[in-house]
């Protein structure tokens, strides 16, 4: 753990394991509520000085944080491949994703501009300024173990405002790895700290009842989130929830179905299925499923399974065999209630599957309502294909779910596009396009999948206070 610039090694420490193989990598600090709470006492007396610092000041740290990120892609992308199990290539792809966060922050930090308003008094005067939060305390998930992070910190600390870190039990290497990065870049002591634990709820609940913290930050599962919300509630913490989705994949009649079967193959398999984004109900139009139906099968039967670490590999391991438990239950009751497994649909255990936690890349044709994989998020490889006939029933089906994070529409009508981006209530929604996310737009949730927006313009502005001056002359 890191706590006042001091690295702290506890006698209780827990094992990080490799998904794909079992091996332990590391024994890291299994840290309490009283290290949270020292974590927080340094973060608070950090603060004065880290925001009396210019915006200038903190720019150049995180652009010195982005440059050494980038001259270490390759040991941290290997690094993460063997903590978190995505193949290298995905693994280069994400810590250029959390590099690309420092860099936008560093660059905002300059951008904080205040405002004057003309007043109705003649005397008057209005001034608008920005300052930060105070201490943010920040909790981040393991499947996308540096971007979750990046993105969070960099623009708490482009705001002026220190922060106490607890990254995911299954990956505390790559979230101290970062640190690092931020240490050396500059970064003074305090000002960032992370607590690693086996027992994250009462470094939670420390998180969201000590006063001194100001703002609660979160990336994970919507029941979770919710939790941590209502404890932060009384005293009126600022919070941010980056939580669950349900995304609904809708290919209209008029798409090439090859072209979206080959983007659903894509977006559905990212992170072995384990991305907030990732579609959870494929609706196709009745007239052109069959086509689409055989090149998702092609491509999704040919992905190669296996450890991250080896050549060809598209599919890695899950975290850990609850996932594979609930993805299990998900295809088997699916099948019960008459859903036609195309491919896949077992877990991988023999041979070298038998150390890690794999499950075969999954697609289910005839797909309905009454099924647990068309309601709950799956966070597994498995693509769930439903038919629709009736355009106007379409959005309303995409719509009922409690999930609002990402949706997708393939069609090559430009009325039919903005009709259906309208109307549909996801904060994320990609047109004839999979990969809607950059570290310069907006990304974040509706409904119950969160609160807050990270990124762009708006990632900063989580992170502020605006005051108001009125100035009588
Ligand atoms: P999770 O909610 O189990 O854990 C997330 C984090 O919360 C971890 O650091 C964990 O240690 C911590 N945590 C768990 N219980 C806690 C408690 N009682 N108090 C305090 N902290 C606690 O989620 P996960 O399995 O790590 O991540 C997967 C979930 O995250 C999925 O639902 C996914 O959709 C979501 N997610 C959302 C986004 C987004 O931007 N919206 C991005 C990535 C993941």
């Amino acid at each position: 753990m890191l706590i006042n610039g001091q690295w702290i090694q506890t006698t209780q420490t827990f094992a990080v394991t490799n998904p794909a193989t079992g091996e332990v990598l590391e024994s890291v600090a299994d840290g309490s509520a009283s290290d949270a709470t020292a974590a927080i006492d340094a973060a608070h007396n950090a603060m004065p000085a880290w925001s009396g610092t210019t915006a200038h000041e903190r720019s150049a740290i995180l652009y010195r944080a982005w440059q050494l990120m980038l001259d270490a892609k390759e040991s941290l992308a290997l690094l993460m491949t063997q903590e978190q199990g995505k193949p290298l290539k995905a693994a280069r792809t994400e810590v250029q994703y959390g590099a690309d966060f420092l860099l936008w922050f560093a660059e905002e930090a300059k951008r904080l501009y205040g405002e004057t308003i003309p007043s109705a008094r003649k005397d008057q005067r209005f001034m608008v300024q920005h300052q930060p939060v105070g201490v943010v305390a920040a909790i981040t998930p393991w499947n996308y173990p540096v971007s979750m992070i990046t993105r969070k910190l960099a623009p708490a600390l482009a705001a002026g405002c220190t922060v106490v870190l607890k990254p995911a039990e299954a990956t505390p290497l790559c979230a101290m790895a970062i640190v690092k990065i931020l240490v050396q870049a500059g970064v003074p002591d305090g000002v960032v700290n992370v607590v690693t634990t086996s027992n994250p709820a009462p470094v939670g609940e420390i998180f969201c009842t000590d006063k001194r913290v100001r703002k609660l930050t979160f990336t994970g599962s919507t029941p979770v989130g919710k939790k941590l919300a209502t404890a932060a509630a009384p005293q009126l913490k600022r919070v941010s929830m980056e939580l669950g989705g349900h995304a609904p994949f809708i290919v209209f009649a008029d798409a090439d179905p090859v072209h979206a079967a080959k983007g659903a193959a894509l977006i559905k398999f990212l992170n072995t299925g384990q991305a907030c984004i990732c579609p959870n109900r494929i609706y196709v139009h009745e007239t052109i499923l069959q086509p689409f139906l055989d090149t998702l099968k092609t491509r999704v039967s040919k992905l190669a399974v296996g450890n991250g670490q080896h050549d060809g590999i598209a599919i890695g391991p899950l975290v850990n065999q609850q996932a594979i438990d609930k993805v299990s239950a998900q295809v088997t009751d699916a099948k019960n209630k008459g859903a036609t497994v195309l491919t896949g649909g077992t877990t991988l255990s023999e041979g070298d599957y038998g150390h890690g936690h794999f499950y075969a890349p999954t697609v289910l044709a005839d797909v309905t309502p009454d099924m647990l994989i068309y309601r709950e998020e799956t966070f597994g490889p498995v693509a769930a294909v439903i038919s629709f006939n009736d355009d106007d029933d379409i959005i309303a089906l995409a719509n009922d779910t409690d999930y609002g994070l990402a949706a997708y529409i393939y069609t090559q009508n430009i009325s039919t596009a903005m009709r259906t981006f309208e109307a549909l209530r996801f904060g994320i929604i990609g047109i004839n396009d999979i990969n809607p996310t950059s570290a310069a737009a907006p990304f974040g949730g509706m409904k119950e999948s969160g609160l807050g927006r990270e990124g762009a313009r708006e990632g900063i502005a989580e992170y502020l206070e605006t005051k108001l001056g009125g100035l009588s002359i």
